[in-house]
């Protein structure tokens, strides 16, 4: 396919905000070109999906296609912080469709997909390198179009860019205003998989993965030495990563740090009941240095970033896809509304900047304990809490009592009056401590 000159939205980047903002904007006949520097289905972690998403995939139609996948549906969650054990079950807060546990890349492929069935022009392996304001109504996109043995520099104008680039975070490099949460909290995370892994299941028995057709299995995290591991089953492998402080391993080669990785996850009790009978997989073991950022310059009258190109927060409760779904309908409401009537864009961004950071800051106030503080504004985190569906928000507080991440957000919570009578922390039916586990 040609690519064409110009168009009325460009977005950067097919993963989850990408090709969701697309659809959305195709779908109410805007001229949408997707421009994605690699080739899909490709590869990527975060494979825990909380039940949250569906209002998502039912606004843009793509429900069916997930479900007709197959992935795992999980009921829920088991944490093992500061050795006390939690369990969370989506059923018991009135969620009627479970979570997920989805191979990424085939996750990731539907969406862009749909996105290509409602009209959106995408393509793949052509990547943004630079983006020119100078002109306000048409910026225009500087691209190199990687297609088959081709490397051809092109430009198209546009009168909105959709920055969803992931955690390249093109924009935000490109205007110099990405931060990093703050100089204390420095982590990294080391992931791979595993052949053959036992799973934890909702009644927190150990199986092997042939038990997947009779028993539902949950995310398994655990604490650890300042940071956390997570075990994810999906079909046919297991999902193990580490959130570790950077300096674990500083100055570890490629082999040393899978040699750190093995050892570890062989280590740490629960995980290594897990991983008893599973088999690494050779060459599986990737890296992510760039650990929790923010911007505070995400929406402008003629750009929107959004997903992990706006921010990322530590993935301890699995809200990265749900914000990138939830960035790109607000997103693209602002957008429809500016292309409606321009006079009031400028607005319309701010708006929409508003709200992303304040899902941004909910988010990170979870996730990230004091460090979540910087950049988030306290009083936008209190009006969410107070508008939440109460089963919604009970989750959620709930969440925030299974690791020591959370006192930030139950100050919040207890200021914004949400932390009341009604609410009375570890419900016997909802959250249950429970004193061991049988793995
Ligand atoms: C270790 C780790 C664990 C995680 N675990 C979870 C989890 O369990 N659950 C969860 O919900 N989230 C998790 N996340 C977060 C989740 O993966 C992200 O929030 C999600 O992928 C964000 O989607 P996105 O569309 O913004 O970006 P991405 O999925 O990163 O997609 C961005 C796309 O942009 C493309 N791109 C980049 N630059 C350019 C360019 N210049 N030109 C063209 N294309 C470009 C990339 O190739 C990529 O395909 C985790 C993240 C990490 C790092």
């Amino acid at each position: 396919m040609k690519i064409p000159k110009n168009c009325d939205v460009l977005v950067i980047g097919g993963g989850p905000a990408g090709s969701s903002a697309a659809t959305h904007l195709a779908q109410a006949g805007i001229d949408v070109v997707l421009l994605e520097r690699s080739t899909f289905p490709r590869n990527q972690v975060g494979e825990s999906l909380i039940p949250h998403i569906w209002k998502f995939t039912d606004m843009t139609g793509v429900t069916e296609k997930i479900e007709q996948e197959g992935f795992l549906a999980k009921a829920g969650g088991i944490t093992v912080w500061d050795d006390k054990i939690h369990q969370i079950m989506f059923s018991d807060f009135g969620y009627k469709r479970p979570g997920l546990h989805v191979e990424r890349d085939i996750f990731d492929n539907i969406l862009l997909e749909h996105a290509l069935s409602c009209g959106a022009n995408i393509l793949n392996q052509v990547a943004v390198k630079k983006v020119d304001f100078s002109n306000k109504e048409w910026p225009q996109v500087f691209y190199t179009d990687k297609r088959g043995d081709s490397n051809n520099e092109g430009t198209i104008r546009c009168q909105y860019i959709i920055d969803a680039s992931g955690h390249s975070s093109f924009l935000a490099n490109q205007f110099k205003v990405k931060q990093t949460i703050s100089s204390q909290f420095n982590f990294l995370s080391l992931w791979g998989y595993f052949k053959n892994s036992r799973f934890a299941g909702v009644d927190r028995q150990s199986y092997p993965e042939e038990a997947l057709i009779t028993v539902k299995p949950v995310t398994f995290v655990m604490s650890f030495e300042g940071g956390w591991v997570w075990h994810i089953i999906l079909r046919g492998k297991t999902s193990v990563g580490l959130v570790i402080p950077s300096d674990r391993t500083k100055g570890l080669n490629k082999q040393q740090k899978e040699l750190f990785f093995k050892q570890t996850c062989s280590q740490l009790p629960y995980l290594n009941k897990l991983l008893e009978p599973a088999q690494f997989i050779e060459g599986s073991l990737q890296y992510r240095p760039d650990y929790s950022y923010y911007s505070n310059n995400i929406c402008g009258e003629n750009f929107y970033c959004i997903g992990d190109a706006a921010a990322f927060v530590d993935p301890i409760f699995s809200h990265g896809v749900q914000n990138a779904l939830y960035n790109a309908a607000t997103a693209t409401v602002a957008i429809k509304a500016s292309l409606k009537n321009k006079t009031k864009r400028l607005r319309y961004s701010q708006l929409c900047e508003s709200r992303m950071q304040q899902f941004y800051g909910f988010s990170r106030a979870l996730s990230l304990g004091d460090y979540g503080c910087n950049g988030v504004n306290p009083e936008l985190v209190k009006s969410l809490m107070k508008t939440l569906p109460p089963l919604e928000l009970e989750l959620i507080l709930v969440a925030s009592e299974m690791t020591n991440r959370s006192e930030n957000f139950k100050k919040l919570a207890r200021e914004a009056g949400v932390l009341d009578q009604s609410y009375v922390g570890f419900s016997d039916r909802k959250q249950e401590r429970i004193k061991t586990l049988s793995f």
